[in-house]
C-alpha cells in the first residue's frame, strides 16, 4: 500500500517534469563524474589515472569528459552528468567564470561540486583542492632571479581563463618585487597565453626576442608546456641555457631540460596527492562526513572551503627528487 502511494508519487512529479530528489543516493558506491578542461596537457592524464584508482579504492566510480579547451562543451558535459544523476562532480575548469548556471543546475539536483587545481568564481562549490598556486608563482620568479639577479624579464602568463595563472602572477610579482624597485631588472614585456598553448608561447617569445633584438635574460613562464615552446623560440637564436625561464608541472620534457641545463626551474606538484585528496574529499562529502580543510578561498560568490597542498621546486640541484618519489623512473629521465 505505502510502496503503491510512493511509486504513485514518484509517477505524478515524473510527469510534472519535477525534480526529484537528489541524484543516485549510493553512499556506498557513489559515481563521480571527472570534468576536465583539456586532456591533451600530459599532467591531466596523470591526474585522471590517479583519480580513478584512489577513487576505485573507495568504491566510486569515474565518469571523465574532456572539454579540450570549449567552456560550451565542457558545460554540457556537466549538463549531461547532471542528466545522469552523478553523486559529485569534479571540475577543471577551461574558463572560471563560465560556470555559475551549470553549478547551480547541478546543486539543485542535490550533486556535490568541488573545483579541482583551478577556482571556479562566482559559483557555488562545496569544496576547492589545489596547491597553493600563489606559492608556486612566487617558487618560479624567485629561482629564476637567483639564475639572473639583474637584466631583461619578460613575463609569460597562462591562460586568461584560468584564475591560476593569476594567482602564479601575483606570486611572480611579489618574489621581483624588490629586484624591480632597485632597478636590478626590467621587465620588457608581458603577455598571456591563449589555452596554455605551446605554439602560442613559442611565438610570443619570437616575437619578443625580434621586439628586444634578443636582448632578454629571464622568461618566468608559468608552466613547463608554455616554457617548452618559448624555449624553442629561444633555440632557434642559439639562446637555449642562456637564458634563465621557469615552468611547472615536472612534465617529462621539463625535467629532461632541466638536466640538460635549457630550463631553470619547474616545479613538482605530487599528483598522486592531490587525486588521491580529491577523490576522498568527494566521497566524504557524498556521505555527509566533514572532510578537513586548511584555508577558504574567496570566489566572489562565497568563502569555498579548501584544501591546498605544498609545491616543491625542481633544479638541477634536486631533480633527482622526481624518480624518488616515483614520478618517474630514471630511465624516463635519463634514458638509461
Ligand atoms: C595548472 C597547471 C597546468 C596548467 C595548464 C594550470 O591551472 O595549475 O598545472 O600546467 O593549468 O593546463
Amino acid at each position: 500500500m505505502k510502496l503503491t502511494r510512493i511509486m504513485a508519487g514518484a509517477l505524478v512529479a515524473l510527469a510534472l517534469g519535477l525534480n526529484v530528489a537528489p541524484a543516485n543516493a549510493s553512499p556506498d558506491k557513489p559515481v563521480i563524474g571527472f570534468s576536465i578542461d583539456d586532456l591533451r596537457v600530459e599532467r591531466w592524464t596523470r591526474d585522471r589515472d590517479f583519480f580513478i584508482e584512489a577513487a576505485g579504492k573507495l568504491g566510486a566510480t569515474v565518469n571523465v569528459q574532456s572539454a579540450n579547451a570549449s567552456e560550451e562543451r565542457q558545460a554540457s558535459q556537466i549538463e549531461n552528468l547532471i542528466s545522469k544523476k552523478v553523486d559529485a562532480i569534479v571540475i577543471v575548469p577551461f574558463n572560471s567564470k563560465a560556470l555559475t548556471n551549470v553549478i547551480a543546475e547541478a546543486k539543485k539536483a542535490g550533486i556535490k561540486v568541488i573545483s579541482y587545481d583551478r577556482l571556479i568564481l562566482n559559483a557555488d562549490v562545496d569544496a576547492y583542492i589545489s596547491f597553493d598556486n600563489e606559492r608556486v608563482g612566487y617558487m618560479q620568479a624567485e629561482a629564476v632571479l637567483k639564475a639572473k639577479p639583474t637584466g631583461n624579464y619578460y613575463l609569460l602568463g597562462g591562460s586568461p581563463t584560468d584564475n591560476n595563472a593569476k594567482m602564479l602572477r601575483a606570486g611572480q610579482e611579489k618574489a621581483l618585487q624588490a629586484a624591480k624597485d632597485k632597478g636590478d631588472i626590467k621587465i620588457v614585456g608581458e603577455q598571456w597565453v591563449k589555452e596554455w598553448s605551446n605554439t602560442e608561447a613559442l611565438s610570443i617569445i619570437e616575437n619578443a626576442l625580434t621586439a628586444n633584438k634578443n636582448n632578454i635574460d629571464a622568461i618566468v613562464a608559468s608552466n613547463d608546456g608554455t616554457a617548452g615552446g618559448a624555449i624553442q623560440a629561444l633555440a632557434a637564436q642559439g639562446l637555449a641555457g642562456k637564458v634563465a625561464i621557469s615552468g611547472q608541472d615536472c612534465d617529462l620534457a621539463g625535467v629532461k631540460r632541466i638536466v640538460d641545463g635549457t630550463q631553470t626551474v619547474t616545479v613538482y606538484k605530487p599528483l598522486k596527492l592531490i587525486a588521491t585528496e580529491a577523490a576522498k574529499l568527494a566521497v566524504q562529502l557524498v556521505r555527509g562526513e566533514t572532510p578537513s580543510f586548511n584555508s577558504k578561498l574567496d570566489n566572489g560568490l562565497k568563502q569555498v572551503n579548501s584544501q591546498l597542498l605544498t609545491p616543491i621546486a625542481v633544479t638541477k640541484e634536486n631533480v633527482d627528487l622526481v624518480i624518488k618519489d616515483g614520478f618517474y623512473t630514471h630511465e624516463q629521465v635519463y634514458g638509461k
